[in-house]
């Protein structure tokens, strides 16, 4: 055996194990990846969904009845959507956003329901 196929043997072996390192790197950014899609693409939450009336969720926050949730009433209340909320799971400007009042569901940044945290921080 020459040195040569030595030395080729050895460098075999090192890309073997960098290549296995990289290949554990993949299912984890993967995993990831597809949580975000999933997250994207998951079913919007529907108004008549029973959970979304019992909070008195809209996809219009100004369609909210200030009547029945004064708690959105005033100017204060006006200031409250989705998209500034606690639980609210969505990029800055994406309309749909995950939240987790509502798991597996995207309910619209422009919206509101009656669980409104306001964003911490
Ligand atoms: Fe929107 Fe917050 Fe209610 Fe979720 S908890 S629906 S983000 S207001």
């Amino acid at each position: 055996m020459s040195s040569h196929s030595h030395d080729s043997k050895l460098s075999r072996r090192r890309f073997l194990v960098i290549g296995a390192g990289a290949v554990a790197a993949v299912p984890l950014a993967s995993v990831v990846g597809s949580l975000k899609a999933y997250a994207q693409e998951g079913d919007k939450l529907a108004e008549d969904n029973p959970q979304a009336m019992a909070l008195g969720y809209k996809h219009d926050a100004t369609e909210v009845d200030t009547g029945k949730y004064p708690k959105r009433a005033g100017d204060a209340g006006a200031k409250q959507f989705c998209h500034n909320c606690n639980l609210y799971k969505g990029a800055e400007g994406d309309e749909w956003g995950a939240c987790s009042i509502f798991p597996g569901k995207l309910v619209k940044a422009d919206g509101w329901c009656n669980a409104w945290v306001p964003k911490a921080g």
